[in-house]
């Protein structure tokens, strides 16, 4: 079964697998780091945040400074998607953001139908518990 952590990605529980959300392609073992299996582009913040001060004018612009901010974007390798996007210092390695038991994940989901689409929030209903006693 294939569950949604984001929007971009999924996790086959069954092969222990991240996947992308859109068109299936296999991203690594989830048990590690689902960028590792992306694509990186290092992005310069004033190409994403440009400049409201003339930057010939005036050193500091509202634009963040590329010397100490850096915007990670990852992408899907088959299809291009767009998975996440990180704000990090320059050299900063990826950040490990999303480390899931995958063993109670199957627990929780052995009981549950799959999604067809990723939901949040309220509109997510967990199936009721079943009590023994
Ligand atoms: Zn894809």
């Amino acid at each position: 079964m294939k569950v949604f952590i984001t929007a971009a990605l999924t996790i086959d529980l069954g092969k222990e697998r991240w996947e992308c959300a859109a068109c299936g392609h296999d991203l690594g073992s989830a048990r590690e780091n689902y960028k590792k299996g992306l694509l990186v582009r290092d992005r310069a913040p004033e190409e994403i945040h440009a400049p409201i001060l003339d930057p010939a004018r005036y050193e500091f612009t509202f634009a963040p400074d590329g010397d100490w901010c850096r915007i990670l974007e990852y992408c899907c390798p088959s299809c291009g998607r767009l998975a996440e996007v990180e704000y990090l210092p320059p050299g900063h390695p990826p950040a490990h953001d999303i480390e899931l038991d995958i063993d109670a994940l199957k627990a929780q989901w052995a009981k549950r139908e799959p999604l067809a689409a990723p939901v949040l929030g309220p509109d997510f209903v967990a199936p009721p518990h079943s009590h023994s006693h």
